[in-house]
């Protein structure tokens, strides 16, 4: 007997590769928020079944009216989100739309799926013969509650936040950085995606979050069904559904020895995060909301050394005021006060595109209008960011940090335009501080090669790896047809940071890595090694990272470094770190 179970329980047990974001197991029930095809079955139901069925369909209208004011409630922000979701809820209580349902199930025996779809291929055909712009919106929001009304009846996809709970783990098509933040707040246990790579946005996000996370989990779709059991083996890439009891035992004991390892680094604490030969490496945080800083001062990090401005641009339908910035800008100085903050204007772009700056559509947008180029072409943006942070800096801890930067050119114009900021403010009698040391993000080939050039003209530089990987090979950082081929220990890559680092170094200033591979335990010795002064890491990474550095020598990083510059290959450079 128990064997049979076994057996049918073998069959059912399914493992589906993907590349892993954010390590960790997790282990919870699958919660898919995803808007994929429903398949409705035609068959009819029994005629005595159909009192129970129409019973059922005016429940599944109460559940979904309630999930609509729910959504209106909290996460609709605006007031054209409020109108639609409102729309959606109008549609559902229309007589014409309740007795059409009805009667198709009552009277043509069709099962409540297949009423439902009848009903709506029905509106959807009238709709499409009416050549008219409001009618077409009108069918997006009829098949919007078509979508929301079948997957709730068929527990398959569906457009809920609050079927998220903590046991879930979501699986999306690709999922938002927005998106990754509002659902961390739901404490849900792990993020799948089925497109999506390692660096994009969302993936630091969550790794910052330190939930798990997979991405690149082609056919997942098709295997996986709401509410199914499943686990996020994040060390070796892979999600397991359905597990054999053995195999899910196995994973809650790996699961309870990592939150036993998150104990014991815990008393990292308050340690200083330095070598065993004495050289004390500044470990600071990236963040991408102000909400992260919690977490920033939680581990003790040494300061904020990236903090993605553009984040406070997208999801929103107005510009954020000098104001508003001003007093984000303020507090988060303030709470990480004497420890440096390193505010990096706007990069929107790539996948950060943001609709409130109206960016045209470029075919390639990362080699298009990205980071320094956006804020060239919008100066009243840019110098309303700016002001903030002279403003700000009154508390005397912002450094401010410039990304995409290719030319020295670029760092001539953006501090002739700081100085104009500090004229105006000065005009008008506002308080500022003019002491502002002022920074390069080095991710283009051409500021690796003139970096003699800039770090002339700069307070210090930052290593932007996520970026610099993508061009120095040509890759698409978020493209995961070619994720084979982004590769941060190639070569080109490290012979990159070594000369950055000598660059900087000739020119007394410091230079920080605060690309993803400053969070990777493996990079950590090479990255010393190299000559890099400081890292930013995600919050999550803080105490890991720092295990890494107290356990290393300096000494013995230089000559692993000097092997890996020496290696024709990443996978020869991969082998001397593994
Ligand atoms: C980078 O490119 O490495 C970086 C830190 O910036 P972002 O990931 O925001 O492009
Ligand atoms: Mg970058």
């Amino acid at each position: 007997m128990l064997l049979n179970l076994e057996k049918s329980k073998l069959a059912i047990m399914k493992k589906i590769r993907g590349i892993s974001v954010s390590e960790g197991v997790a282990i919870g029930k699958a919660a898919i928020i995803q808007r994929k095809i429903l398949h409705v079955s035609r068959e009819h139901i029994n005629a005595a079944d159909t009192s129970k069925e129409l019973s059922k369909f005016k429940q599944d209208i109460e559940i979904v009216i309630a999930e609509l004011e729910h959504l209106i409630q909290n996460y609709a922000f605006s007031q054209d989100q409020k109108e639609i979701l409102s729309t959606q809820k109008v549609i559902l209580v229309d007589p014409e739309f309740v007795d059409r349902v009805n009667y198709l199930i009552s009277e043509e025996n069709c099962s409540r799926e297949n009423a439902i779809s009848i009903y709506f291929t029905e509106v959807a055909d009238i709709f499409r013969n009416m050549d008219n712009q409001f009618f077409s919106q009108r069918l997006t929001d009829y098949e919007d509650v078509a979508y929301r009304l079948l997957s709730h009846v068929l527990k398959k996809g569906s457009n809920r936040l609050d079927s998220l709970n903590d046991k879930s783990i979501l699986i999306m098509d690709n999922i938002t950085p927005s998106f990754v933040t509002r659902v961390f707040e739901k404490k849900i246990k792990g993020i799948i995606t089925v497109k999506g790579s390692r660096n994009s946005h969302s993936s630091i996000i969550a790794r910052s979050m330190n939930l798990p996370m997979l991405v690149n989990t082609s056919g997942l779709l098709n295997e996986v069904e709401n509410d199914q059991l499943i686990i996020i083996d994040g060390n070796n890439g892979e999600v397991i559904i359905d597990p054999l009891p053995e195999v899910l035992l196995d994973y809650e004991n790996r699961y309870q020895q990592e939150q036993n390892q998150k104990e014991t680094l815990l008393k990292l604490i308050d340690v200083q995060a330095k070598t065993t030969d004495e050289k004390i490496i500044k470990l600071m945080s990236n963040i991408e909301i102000p909400d992260e800083l919690e977490r920033v001062v939680k581990y003790n990090s040494d300061g904020i050394g990236l903090f993605r401005t553009e984040f406070l641009f997208i999801d929103r339908e107005d510009l954020p005021t000098e104001e508003e910035q001003y007093e984000i800008y303020k507090q988060i100085a303030e709470k990480m006060s004497p420890e440096p903050i390193t505010i990096r204007t706007i990069d929107v772009g790539g996948d950060k595109l943001s609709s409130i700056l109206n960016l045209a559509h470029e075919d390639n947008p990362n080699l298009g209008c990205r980071g320094i180029r956006i804020s060239f072409e919008n100066i009243p943006i840019f110098k309303q960011q700016i002001k903030a942070v002279l403003r700000a800096n009154v508390v005397g801890n912002i450094k401010l940090m410039f990304p995409m930067i290719s030319n020295v050119t670029e760092i001539y114009r953006a501090k002739k335009i700081i100085e104009e900021c500090k004229h105006e403010l000065k005009d008008k009698a506002v308080e500022f501080n003019p002491d502002l040391p002022i920074g390069a993000m080095i991710e283009i080939p051409s500021a690796v090669v003139t970096s003699d050039a800039i770090a002339a003209e700069c307070d210090f530089l930052s290593i932007g790896t996520n970026d610099l990987v993508q061009y120095i090979l040509a890759v698409d950082r978020d493209n995961e047809a070619v994720a084979s081929y982004y590769q941060s220990c190639h070569p080109s890559v490290l012979r990159s940071i070594q000369l950055t680092a000598e660059n900087a170094h000739k020119r007394n200033i410091k230079v920080a890595v605060c690309g993803e591979m400053a969070s990777e335990p493996i990079f950590v010795q090479l990255l010393l090694g190299l000559g890099i002064d400081e890292l930013s890491v995600s919050p999550g990474r803080i105490l890991k990272i720092k295990n890494e550095i107290i356990n290393s020598s300096l000494y013995n990083s230089q000559l692993l470094a000097q092997k890996c510059l020496l290696q024709k290959t990443s996978a020869e450079v991969m082998e001397l770190l593994n």
